[in-house]
């Protein structure tokens, strides 16, 4: 399995972010990307809640904004939400002002400190959004 780490010293630099798990503790993160979506979720939360199990919903703002509803309910659930970006955009679609902003719009909506850049990339190669993004949510240096 390869688990992909941020470079030493941007942990370094960030050391207020949690890049690494204790790796003697045994856990499962269970997540769920791009609701809430009527749907799925409640069908999601209703398995959930049948085996006991909390996750962490990484959620895009829009789908927030056109189903609030269903985001209360994964939050009465006693899950975890983290930010997606409002639009969930790909980061080198964006500049840097405008990615921060989508995800900005966000997190004035759930206050979270956990985000989950859509795609699975920050922007073509670089850290630029990343530590924007950082700085943003957990303050700066
Ligand atoms: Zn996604």
């Amino acid at each position: 399995m390869f688990i992909e780490q941020p470079p030493w010293l941007f942990r370094a630099l960030y050391p207020q972010a949690i890049f690494r798990m204790d790796p003697n503790e045994r856990a499962v993160y269970l997540t769920f990307d791009d609701g809430p979506i009527p749907e799925v979720t409640p069908w999601v939360l209703e398995l959930l809640e049948k085996y006991d199990i909390k996750a962490t919903f990484f959620m895009v703002g829009d789908n927030i904004r056109k189903h609030p509803d269903v985001y209360r309910m994964v939050v009465e659930h006693g899950h975890r939400i983290g930010n997606h970006t409002f639009n969930h955009i790909r980061g080198f679609e964006y500049s840097n002002p405008e990615y921060l902003a989508n995800t900005k719009k966000v997190d004035e909506m759930i206050h979270s400190e956990l985000f989950r850049p859509p795609h699975g990339t920050w922007d073509s190669g670089s850290t630029t959004h990343c530590d924007i993004i950082t700085e943003s949510l957990c303050g700066t240096l």
